[in-house]
C-alpha cells in the first residue's frame, strides 16, 4: 500500500496525452485547481495524434445533429485564437473535392454540399476548368468538385506540445512514463495507481485515453463502451510537385477516402487507408496498403502517384478510434461521476480539440463549482525563441539549428526527456545525415 506521503492529491487528473488531453489540460489550466496529467509513453502525442492526416477540418461533412459536427463547428471559431496566442505554424490550403464520373458528380450536389449547408458550411462548385486552372497537377480526367475554403494543415505534435505547455506554464503538472494500471472510484474521489508505483487522489478523472480508454474505462468497472482500431497508412512524398490545396475524393460510408495533403513544414502527405484490424498495437505498413494508396491517387493527382512509385518515400500508419455508438463519448462513467470519458475520437479530433477541450472545462467547471484561476497566463512565448548571446553555433548542419534553440527546448515547461524527444521539438538529426553529423556535438553538449 502507499503509504500517505506518497499520496499525490490533485483536484482534477486527465489520463492521456494526446491532442484531446492535452486541449482538456489547458482549458482547465484557467480555473483554481491542482491539475495533473498522466501520459504512459515517455513524451506527449505518441498515440493516434501523432499518425494522422493533420487537417484541421471545417466539419462540412460530419454527421449532422451529433456532438462530432456541433463540437467541429465551434472549433472553427475558437482556431484563430489558438493559433494565434500558441504560435502554432498553419497553412490555410483550402480542400479541392474532385468528382471523377458521373455518379460522383451527383453525389456532391445532392448529398455533400447540403450536408455541409447543414453543417454551416458553404462550398462552392467548381468547373472541371476552373479547377484544372487553379490546381494544374490534378488530374485531366475530372469531371468537376466542390472547392472547402476553410480547411488547412497543422503540425499535431506542435499543436499538442503548445496545448500542453500553455497548461503547465499555467500550473499543471505532466507525468510522462506513468501508464495508469488501477482506478477506483469512492464516494467523493477517484484513486488512480500508476506502473511508476505513484497514487494519485482525484476530485475528477478525465479519461482521454484515446485507443485505450475502454481498458482505462474497465480497471473502473465501466464496460459501457468498446473501441476498435481501423488503420490508416500513409506515404510521405519529401518534394510537393507544386500541390498547394488538400485533394480529396468524393467520400464513401467507411472514410473520406485517400488524399493528396501538403504538409506545414513542407511535402506532401498520401493516403489514408481504412482497415479494419484485430490488434490496438498494429502500427504496420503493408504492400496492399501502398498500392491501395498509390492506386487511390492516381485518380486524383497522378504525378504524386509516379512520385511514391519512383521517390524515395516514408512510410507510417496510424490506428483510429472506432466506437461502438458512431460519435464522441464524452459523458460520465457508469459507476461514477467523477470520472468522464473523453473518447471515441476517431477521424477528426485534432480539428475538434479546441472545442472539446472547452466542453469539457465547462462540464468540470460545473460539476466541481470551479473559480478562474487568478493569474492566467494568456498566451505562450514563441517557440525556441528564448535564445542567448554565445548559443548561435550550429549544431545541425542539415537544418541549421543552433545550441541556442536546442537549449530553449531544454528550457522550455516540458522539456524532453528522450533524443527522440528532442528531435520532434527541434527537428535535430531529422536531416539529411539522420544525425550521424550532430549526434556528437549533442552529447558534447550535454556532457
Ligand atoms: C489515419 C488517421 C487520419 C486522421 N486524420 C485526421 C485529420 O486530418 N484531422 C483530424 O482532426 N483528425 C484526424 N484523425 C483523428 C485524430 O488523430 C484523433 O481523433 C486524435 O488524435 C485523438 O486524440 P486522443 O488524444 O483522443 O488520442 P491519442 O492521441 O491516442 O492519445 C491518447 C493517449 O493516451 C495514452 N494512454 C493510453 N492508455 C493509457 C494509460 N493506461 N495510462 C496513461 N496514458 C495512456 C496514450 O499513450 C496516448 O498518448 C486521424 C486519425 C487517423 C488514425
Amino acid at each position: 500500500m502507499a503509504m500517505e506521503t506518497d499520496i499525490r492529491r490533485v483536484d482534477i487528473l486527465v489520463i492521456g496525452g494526446g491532442v484531446v488531453g492535452c486541449a482538456i489540460l489547458r482549458e482547465l489550466s484557467r480555473f483554481d485547481v491542482r491539475l495533473a496529467l498522466l501520459e504512459r509513453n515517455p513524451d506527449i502525442c505518441d498515440g493516434t495524434s501523432k499518425s494522422n492526416s493533420a487537417i484541421v477540418h471545417t466539419g462540412f461533412d460530419a454527421p449532422p445533429g451529433t456532438l462530432e459536427a456541433r463540437l467541429l463547428a465551434q472549433a472553427r471559431d475558437l482556431w484563430p485564437q489558438v493559433i494565434e496566442s500558441l504560435h502554432i505554424p498553419y497553412l490555410q490550403t483550402g480542400a479541392l473535392m474532385i468528382a471523377t464520373s458521373a455518379e460522383e458528380l451527383a453525389t456532391l450536389e445532392s448529398e455533400i454540399i447540403p450536408k455541409a449547408e447543414q453543417n454551416g458550411v458553404t462550398l462552392q462548385p467548381l468547373t472541371r476548368e476552373a479547377i484544372l486552372d487553379a490546381a494544374p497537377y490534378v488530374s485531366p480526367a475530372i469531371l468537376g468538385g466542390v472547392l472547402v475554403e476553410g480547411e488547412g494543415v497543422i503540425d499535431p505534435f506542435w499543436t499538442t506540445r503548445a496545448c500542453c505547455e500553455h497548461a503547465v506554464l499555467n500550473g499543471a503538472r505532466v507525468f510522462a512514463g506513468e501508464a495508469v494500471t488501477a482506478v477506483t472510484v469512492e464516494d467523493t474521489s477517484v484513486i488512480v495507481h500508476t506502473s511508476g508505483g505513484l497514487t494519485f487522489v482525484a476530485s475528477m478523472v478525465i479519461n482521454a485515453a484515446g485507443l485505450w480508454s475502454d481498458e482505462v474505462a474497465r480497471l473502473a468497472g465501466d464496460s459501457s463502451f468498446t473501441l476498435t482500431p481501423r488503420k490508416g497508412q500513409f506515404i510521405i512524398i519529401e518534394e510537393d510537385h507544386g500541390v498547394s490545396q488538400i485533394i480529396l475524393p468524393v467520400p464513401n460510408r467507411i472514410s473520406k477516402g485517400i488524399l493528396v495533403t501538403p504538409i506545414v513544414f513542407g511535402g506532401v502527405l498520401l493516403g489514408p487507408t481504412a482497415e479494419d484490424v484485430l490488434f490496438k498495437t498494429d502500427f504496420s505498413t503493408t504492400a496492399g496498403g501502398l498500392r491501395q494508396i498509390r492506386e487511390g491517387i492516381t485518380k486524383l493527382v497522378p504525378v504524386m502517384a509516379e512520385a511514391a512509385s519512383v521517390e524515395s518515400v516514408r512510410q507510417f500508419a496510424g490506428l483510429r478510434a472506432v466506437s461502438s455508438t458512431g460519435d464522441y463519448i464524452i459523458r460520465p462513467s457508469t459507476v461514477s461521476a467523477r470520472l468522464l470519458h473523453v473518447t471515441g475520437i476517431r477521424s477528426t479530433g485534432l480539428s475538434a480539440s479546441p472545442a472539446i477541450g472547452r466542453y469539457v472545462g465547462e462540464l468540470v467547471r460545473d460539476e466541481l463549482g470551479l473559480s478562474p484561476r487568478a493569474h492566467y497566463v494568456e498566451e505562450l512565448p514563441e517557440y525556441l525563441a528564448e535564445t542567448y548571446p554565445g548559443e548561435g553555433d550550429v549544431i545541425c548542419l542539415c537544418r541549421s539549428i543552433t545550441r541556442g534553440e536546442i537549449l530553449a527546448a531544454m528550457r522550455s515547461p516540458l522539456p524532453p526527456t528522450t533524443l527522440d524527444g528532442l528531435k520532434r521539438r527541434t527537428g535535430v538529426m531529422l536531416g539529411d545525415c539522420q544525425g550521424n553529423l550532430c549526434m556528437p556535438r549533442l552529447v558534447d553538449l550535454f556532457q
